[in-house]
């Protein structure tokens, strides 16, 4: 299936002054809505990794949960979880990080990676790159590395997607919005 952007954006739904005034949220929920959409996501980004050497796909929480557990069964790779705090049941490493909407806490489980690692990270949408940022720390402090940042949007303005190269840290994105 050719990737078609044009399609793909016209099911992110902009949702204004949400989760606080001044913030545009790009809704992905019509994109997970239609089944040919969701599969030219998939497909584009399977298509890139197919013959990608990386150990692992570190999903974050909770949008990219979805794409990452798509990755992970087409690439058949393990995958591991980002998650907001408390939410991890077993020892986990903690990042603090600042969004858009304030500060908050990435964890994940501190036996998921070991060094010699390489994972790629996967979301729905870059924007300060905090996100990213805390996961890739958590992935540094057990001694792996990234291979790359992923997702399905970039909001260059925020930038996040600069921030990240800036720490070495390759992106790539579907789609961006300006
Ligand atoms: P950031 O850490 O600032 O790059 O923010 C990225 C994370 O926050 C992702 O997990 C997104 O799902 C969420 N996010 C931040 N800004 C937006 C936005 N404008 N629309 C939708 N999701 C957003």
């Amino acid at each position: 299936m050719i990737f078609d952007e044009f399609s793909i954006k016209t099911l992110i739904r902009p949702v204004v002054d949400f989760p606080s005034p001044g913030v545009i949220f790009r809704d992905i929920t019509p994109l997970l809505q239609s089944p040919k959409a969701l599969r030219m996501v998939a497909d584009s980004l399977v298509q890139r990794y197919v013959e990608s050497d990386f150990s692992h796909i570190g999903a974050l929480d909770a949008r990219g949960f979805i794409i990452g557990s798509i990755l992970a069964y087409e690439l058949n790779r393990p995958l591991i979880l980002f998650r907001k705090q408390g939410k991890l049941p077993a020892d986990v490493l903690t990042e603090s990080y600042r969004t858009e909407y304030g500060e908050a806490f990435l964890e994940v489980h501190a036996d998921s990676l070991c060094e010699g690692d390489s994972v790629l990270l996967i979301d729905d949408l870059i924007a300060t790159g905090g996100t990213f940022i805390a996961a890739a720390q958590l992935v540094r402090r057990m001694g792996a590395q990234v291979y790359e940042a992923a997702a399905v949007i970039d909001l260059p303005e925020l930038g996040g997607s600069c921030k990240l190269q800036d720490m070495g840290i390759p992106t790539f994105t579907l789609t961006a919005f300006g």
